[in-house]
């Protein structure tokens, strides 16, 4: 799986979905870990998944997606969007989504899921690294039917180039271009852009200069993208700054759980 040059997340994807997303029959189950209501968005309700295909070394849930792939129960979509649907509805939230982990690793329960809890009037935010989307456009084109139906994909970018990319994830570096793909095909394919599908970028280990080359690399895909940017910053919580200090990287920018800055800790 891994060279010199970092591991393959597309092949990292397949081996780990029979174990976090099996079929059974002609319905794909997902493992998750929890459900809870969050402050995000002013509110969202949220499945946390178990697994993904990049080995962030700042990931909040690294102990779901580096490791425990096997733990967790295993849910169909109709349960998930039941419970999604009536959580939103319990405490009055318009949004919903999956999170924690890769969500569009099993992808058809992905696509029900998201076909369920939209159907009930509930805004669905598909919170991604966009890697899965980029090497296959009819991922994107499946996503794009959802256009009007309340889908907003969110592609979480890992840093500003090809080597900060793998600097922060260990993966291969040309599998940074497919997050950037991802937001392409999904404008193509005819998502809103800046509204139904954006970039948030994560820049707590970048300086300037890299703001101002994601800015301009995300402007040539679309104009409107380099204003729509959505910044993500570590947040320092305990189990993270463990994780941090394990892999050795070091954030020119992070944040206190109480939301403080702090600057090269
Ligand atoms: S892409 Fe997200 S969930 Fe996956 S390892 Fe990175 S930070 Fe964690």
């Amino acid at each position: 799986m891994s060279s010199s040059n970092g591991y393959d997340p597309l092949e990292l994807s397949r081996r780990i979905e029979p174990i976090v997303a099996p079929r059974r029959g002609n319905v794909q189950l997902r493992r998750y870990h929890r459900f809870r209501k969050d402050r995000w968005y002013g509110g969202i309700v949220t499945g946390d998944v178990v697994g993904c295909n990049l080995r962030c070394k700042f990931c909040w849930a690294y102990r779901f997606t580096w490791k425990n792939l096997d733990k967790g129960p295993l849910h169909d979509p109709e349960s998930v969007a039941r419970r999604l649907v009536s959580m939103a509805f319990k405490h009055g939230v318009p949004r919903a989504r999956l999170s924690g982990g890769e969500p569009t690793i099993g992808f058809d329960h992905l696509v029900e899921v998201i076909d369920l809890v939209t159907d009930k009037g509930i805004i669905f935010v598909l919170e991604t690294n966009g890697i899965l989307i980029g090497a296959d456009e009819r991922l994107a084109r499946r996503l794009a039917e959802f256009h009007r139906r309340g889908i907003e994909v969110r592609i979480s970018v890992k840093g500003t180039s090809p080597e900060e990319f793998h600097m922060l994830t260990g993966a291969k570096p040309s599998s940074w271009e497919l997050q950037l793909k991802a937001l392409e095909l999904l404008i193509d394919y005819g998502l809103e852009p800046g509204e139904e599908v954006y970039p948030a970028v994560m820049l707590s280990f970048t300086d300037d200069e890299g703001i101002r080359r994601i800015k301009g690399i995300l402007r040539k895909i679309h104009p409107t993208l380099a204003s729509a940017i959505d910044p993500e910053y570590v947040i320092l919580y305990p189990h993270v700054v463990k994780l941090l200090k394990m892999t050795g990287l070091k954030p020119k920018i992070a944040y206190t759980p109480d939301g403080l800055p702090t600057e090269l800790i």
